[in-house]
């Protein structure tokens, strides 16, 4: 399959079935903005429990935050992003379109109109800004956050003080960001509003390149455990003159789209600039007291920061496959099939009793009742069994479960592999743990 034909069809397929929609589509779409429908909900819900479990749970030095969206516009003033957080935008001195220089494959030429009338680079600020309360002037200014990333330094005391952090530990977070993007596209891929799983690591000064290349190593192996192949991922260094106004280092995670290698991560050394910034901007002390060297020090930072959107497109474009399978027939026929893995699938297991007979249709009710609150679950009791096994491959359903004839004789169902299209007979009474120990997180 050609790869820009694996974009098309993921789009058309997340439409139809329920993961992705065009955000206010009944008003003709809303620049770049897509709205998760019931599967992709999930989705995302899974995405996130994945990068919470492996970066927090796991780790005795991590814990979490949940910080609001709209900050003190002096956070913003102190960490750099009023004066340096801007794309160099170009306009066609023809067509008046406007674009990221670093998008333009020549330079010189429009890539809408074709004419070389394009003007000089200038900066543009990809804040959204708004008002809050109920006089709109500059002094209400507020901005929507562009990175969940300060709420986590301006509360670095607290979380410190109250969870009794001792370096290095991170506090992690994950919620909203906005840019005003200036060129977007490709989908769930650049947005103007999109989610971010981001992880501030605080360490000795001393030590930051150590632990650099430990969380480089360990995200590297996240989107691995979660069906990426080595193979589709790349760590990509910045060049000295790419970095971020706080960065003195960073790599981005690459992965290898149907249009290109992007990057899904970037992990960033930030030094001690952002406690160091509102430190001098609050007034308030932001250091870290050094029991072990009896003294005061700013600590240095670590930031692995991932896009759930752009990890979820990830996923799915991975994940998205089309293949000759044997029908019950013996006819070869065409299966599409999303083979997320397990654990970020949506729906987890479909219950089907063969037939819409009442004993079977029962025994499928309640074994989907043993297992609703463990993960989310489907009946369908509509159609050719082969056909209901064809839908649930389509939207990545990992496993389903047909009661049958036979299972009022042997209380045993067959549970169906979306991959391997193995069936196993399992007795009702092990259904639960056999699904689980598939299922596990671990
Ligand atoms: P890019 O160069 O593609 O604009 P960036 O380097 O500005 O990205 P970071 O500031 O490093 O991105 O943000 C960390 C992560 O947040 C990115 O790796 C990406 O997964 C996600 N992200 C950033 N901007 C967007 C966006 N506009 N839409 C969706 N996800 C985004």
């Amino acid at each position: 399959m050609a790869k820009n034909d694996t974009m098309e069809k993921l789009v058309s397929l997340a439409k139809r079935r329920g993961y992705v929609f065009a955000s206010s589509e009944i008003y003709g779409g809303f620049g770049s903005t897509w709205d998760y429908g019931p599967l992709g909900a999930e989705l995302i819900r899974n995405v996130k429990e994945a990068w919470w479990r492996d970066v927090v749970l796991a780790h005795d030095n991590v814990v979490g935050l949940n910080a609001s969206i709209l900050m003190a516009p002096e956070v913003w003033k102190a960490s750099g992003h009023v004066d340096h957080f801007s794309d160099p935008l170009i306009e066609c001195g023809n067509c008046r379109k406007r674009f990221r220089t670093d998008d333009l494959a020549n330079p010189e030429q429009c890539p809408v109109c074709g004419k070389k009338e394009l003007g000089e680079a200038r900066q543009f600020n990809t804040m959204f800004k708004t008002f809050v309360g109920p006089v709109e002037g500059d002094a209400a200014v507020a901005y929507l956050r562009p990175e969940t990333a300060q709420a986590i330094f301006v509360n670095f005391k607290n979380v410190q003080q109250s969870a009794r952090g001792r370096l290095p530990f991170g506090i992690a977070q994950i919620g909203k960001a906005f840019r005003n993007e200036i060129t977007t596209g490709n989908f769930l891929f650049r947005t103007r509003e999109f989610e971010q799983m981001e992880m501030e690591f605080f360490v000795e000064p001393e030590d930051d390149e150590r632990w650099f290349e430990f969380w480089v190593k360990e995200r590297m192996e996240w989107f691995q455990r979660y069906g990426i192949p080595a193979g589709k991922l790349r760590l990509r260094a910045h060049d000295p003159d790419e970095l971020a106004h706080y960065s003195r280092g960073t790599s981005d995670i690459e992965f290898d789209f149907p249009f290109g290698w992007s990057e899904i991560e970037g992990i960033a050394r930030r030094g001690d600039y952002d406690l160091r910034q509102h430190q001098e901007t609050s007034g308030k002390d932001m250091t870290y007291f050094d029991q072990a060297k009896n003294e005061h020090v700013l600590p240095w930072v670590v930031e692995p920061s991932a896009g759930v959107d752009r990890g979820a497109l990830a996923f799915l474009t991975e994940a998205y496959a089309e293949e000759e399978v044997e029908s019950a027939k013996g006819k070869l026929e065409t299966r599409t099939v999303l083979r997320l893995d397990p654990r970020l699938a949506p729906t987890k297991v479909a219950f089907f009793p063969l037939i819409k007979k009442e004993s079977l249709q029962e025994l499928a009710h309640r074994l989907q009742d043993e297992a609703r609150f463990e993960w989310m679950t489907f009946y369908d009791e509509t159609g050719a069994i082969g056909r209901r096994y064809r839908r649930q491959d389509e939207v990545g359903t990992p496993f389903c479960v047909t009661v049958d004839f036979d299972s009022l004789e042997d209380d045993a169902v067959t549970v169906r592999d979306r991959d391997t299209l193995k069936q196993d007979r399992v007795g009702v009474g092990e259904l639960m743990t056999y699904l689980r120990e598939k299922l596990a997180w671990r």
